[in-house]
């Protein structure tokens, strides 16, 4: 099957080489167990960098994140139950652990925190060490689902280390901003309903920007074989990465 596959995307790929185009997404080129991806539970993850170590999201209690390298950042995408807990945050933050956040989020932290916190509005850049983090915005576009992430609150983020390049998106839907995005080496993306979008919408941003591999994550009840299937189909050589994230 896999001979199969990766047959099929060189011939695809020499067809398009005669027209000075790339049939691949870019490789990971620094991923090459450089990076380590420790999914926690439904948006919460560790991931460590050669540079520094991570957390995403944290939630749930200190307890989940026993054994797990502390961090040096720690990303708050929203406000919402299931990627803001101050408690948790207060249990684990060590003394030179810096977070970035919205700036709804900054603004709800308490002093001890906020004092150690970026509040980064969509669109803004900081540098943390090497890594350079831009915020992108993260919303819904449903009519339906307005309420939920409002734009111009929320973040993703996009983290640039050397060459490597990691989309976290947040809780959105399929946004212009997504879809816009280049070269990414490791995207997560949401995929719940009523919430973020549909495994579909999610399938369909993949074959837009491409990245070279995609974590599902944020996808509570969701079909993530249909998002494999619908990504297999897209043809954008995306690699679909699975983890223990319920
Ligand atoms: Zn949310
Ligand atoms: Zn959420």
């Amino acid at each position: 099957m896999t001979l199969t596959r990766r047959s099929t995307i060189l011939t695809g790929a020499a067809a398009l080489a005669g027209a000075g185009l790339s049939a691949f997404p870019r490789r990971a080129r620094a991923t090459g167990g450089a990076i380590g991806i420790h999914p926690i539970s439904h948006a919460s993850f560790v991931m460590t960098l050669p540079e520094m170590v991570i957390w995403n999201d944290p939630v749930g209690g200190a307890e989940l994140y026993a054994g797990q390298p502390a961090p040096d950042l720690i990303l708050i995408t929203h406000e919402h139950g299931d990627h803001l807990d101050v408690p948790t945050l207060e249990a684990v933050v060590t003394e030179t652990t810096v977070l970035v956040t919205n700036p709804a989020v900054h603004g709800m932290l308490p002093a001890a925190l906020q004092a150690r916190a970026t509040p980064l509005a969509n669109g803004e850049r900081t540098e943390v060490g090497a890594l350079s983090i831009e915020a992108i915005p993260a919303y819904n576009t449903t009519p339906e689902r307005l309420q939920y992430h409002p734009q111009g609150r929320d973040n993703g983020y996009l983290l640039t280390a050397g060459d490597t390049r990691i989309y976290i998106a947040g809780d959105t839907e399929d946004t212009p901003e997504m879809r816009a995005l280049e070269d990414i080496d490791i995207a997560f993306l949401p995929m719940n309903l009523p919430y973020t979008m549909t495994v579909e919408q999610a399938a369909a941003a993949v074959a837009a920007f491409r990245p070279a591999e995609v974590w599902p994550y944020h996808y509570r009840d969701s079909d993530v074989e249909a998002f494999a299937a619908a990504v297999a189909e897209g043809e954008s050589g995306t690699e679909v990465r699975r983890g223990p994230w319920y």
